[in-house]
């Protein structure tokens, strides 16, 4: 139903959507601090295993202030770019608390992390050489390619044969041949195997084979099972949840197992990132225009793809809450419509044909689970703004956590410019 899940969650606190759109200007991110926090507890309590420990994963939402309350909660964090590495310590992660996991980088991105005192998990053999050639006698990761992948789309599958990521389980040999040459120590081997799965069978699957690789390898510090980590987007649809309890309980003893035979002083490591910040996020914006083209209903809105990629890139689903500026009518009859942007290009589309209550110019809309990469994927295409983001605190109070782009700032990487 309409404004289920904001108005189980309290989700706007002491405010609402028209007045923070006032305040903060449309479009705008909006995040729920209880939420978040929630998020935090179950994924760092998820594995009933003593030294098992959740690293977030940074890419899906880099927010400054998300990142302090994250760190709060006991998660220790991923990092894929320097840029992020830059951003976790500025909120206050100390190295060791970083697991870098990069994906053909240049040696400058390599010691950037290694300078640090940062893990670093490279991934191919070539990256391999090159670490041992520039840290000879170092510790590494390897990131290993368990031969099979999960995901909600094609573009998010990152284990198997048809993906860039990782070094495939048959190249074990060559990797302990490239540590022998360069002196390495190999502290840690990781996976991920894609994003977006609702049951546990797949990852479990994973992880027992990330195990019989891991005990190929002598003095292993930490073993990573990867994130992906799915959160239901269809609420309004009675998509349940993922069942975390029994999931975890089945890892733990994998784990148990495997460390009684092999490593007892073993470190696990997940690594989730949607499920940590997505249910906490909400993008709001605002319906400009309305019309009928080819039998079907358009609500043309400023949530552009520039702000929300993930329905053009993705085909993905978010639910849809409406938020009226004016009383309505109860016993109008709902309409399916297509919510679409302000961008130049005939895909820039949020919801295709949904059935939704009346929808009137200046109505706020509510794209729900917005809060994994929302902002983190948005860009200027167009030239538009970024939007601001605000977090709606455990008080019920609001406060700006990032500033809306300004004009200026479309100019401020030009060299010309005085
Ligand atoms: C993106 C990514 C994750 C997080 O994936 P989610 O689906 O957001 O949980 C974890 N590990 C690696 C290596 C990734 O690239």
């Amino acid at each position: 139903m309409d404004h289920y899940f904001t108005k189980q969650t309290n989700f706007y606190g002491n405010t609402h959507p028209h007045e923070l759109i006032e305040q903060y200007g449309s479009p705008l991110y909006v995040y729920n601090e209880s939420i978040l926090r929630q998020r935090c507890k179950e994924m760092a309590n998820f594995i009933p295993y003593p030294n098992y420990i959740a690293n977030y994963s940074t890419k899906a939402n880099a927010n400054l202030e998300l990142l302090k309350i994250i760190r709060e909660e006991g998660l220790h964090a991923d990092a894929m770019s320097p840029g992020e590495i830059y951003v976790l310590l500025a909120a206050g992660f100390k190295p060791e608390e970083i697991f870098y996991i990069c994906n053909n980088v240049s040696i400058e991105e390599m010691m950037y992390a290694v300078n640090l005192g940062i893990t670093v998990s490279v991934d191919s053999l070539s990256q391999l050489e090159t670490f041992g050639q520039h840290n000879p006698g170092g510790n590494v990761a390897v990131r290993i390619n368990p031969g099979f992948g999960i995901g909600h789309h094609e573009n998010v599958v990152t284990g198997g044969k048809k993906t860039k990521f990782g070094i495939n389980d048959d190249c074990i040999e060559e990797i302990k041949s490239i540590l022998k040459k360069y002196k390495l120590n190999l502290v840690g081997i990781n996976q991920h195997i894609g994003s977006l799965f609702m049951e546990g069978e797949p990852y479990i699957q994973s992880v027992r084979t990330l195990l019989d690789i891991a005990s190929k390898f002598e003095g292993l510090r930490f073993i990573d099972m990867g994130g992906g980590f799915g959160i239901p987007y269809k609420k309004q649809n009675d998509e349940k949840p993922l069942e975390l309890e029994s999931f975890g309980q089945q890892l733990a003893e994998i784990l148990h197992d495997w460390s009684a035979r092999y490593n007892p002083d073993i470190q696990f490591m997940s690594e989730p990132g949607r499920y940590v910040v997505a249910e906490c996020g909400v993008l709001l914006g605002t319906v400009h225009a309305k019309k009928e083209n080819g039998g079907i209903q358009y609500i043309g809105t400023d949530l552009g793809f520039n702000v929300l990629v993930r329905p053009v890139m993705y085909d993905a689903w978010h639910d849809i809450e409406i938020y009226p500026s004016n009383s309505k009518n109860e016993n109008l009859d709902w309409e399916t419509v297509t919510i679409v942007g302000n961008i130049c290009e005939s895909g820039d589309f949020i919801a295709y044909q949904r059935l939704l209550p009346p929808i009137s110019i200046g109505d706020v809309i509510g794209v729900m689970d917005a809060g994994a990469y929302g902002y983190s994927m948005a860009s200027n295409y167009n030239n538009r703004l970024r939007p601001a983001e605000v977090l709606i605190q455990e008080d019920g109070s609001h406060r700006l956590i990032r500033y809306r782009d300004t004009l200026e700032d479309l100019l401020r990487p030009f060299p010309s410019k005085k």
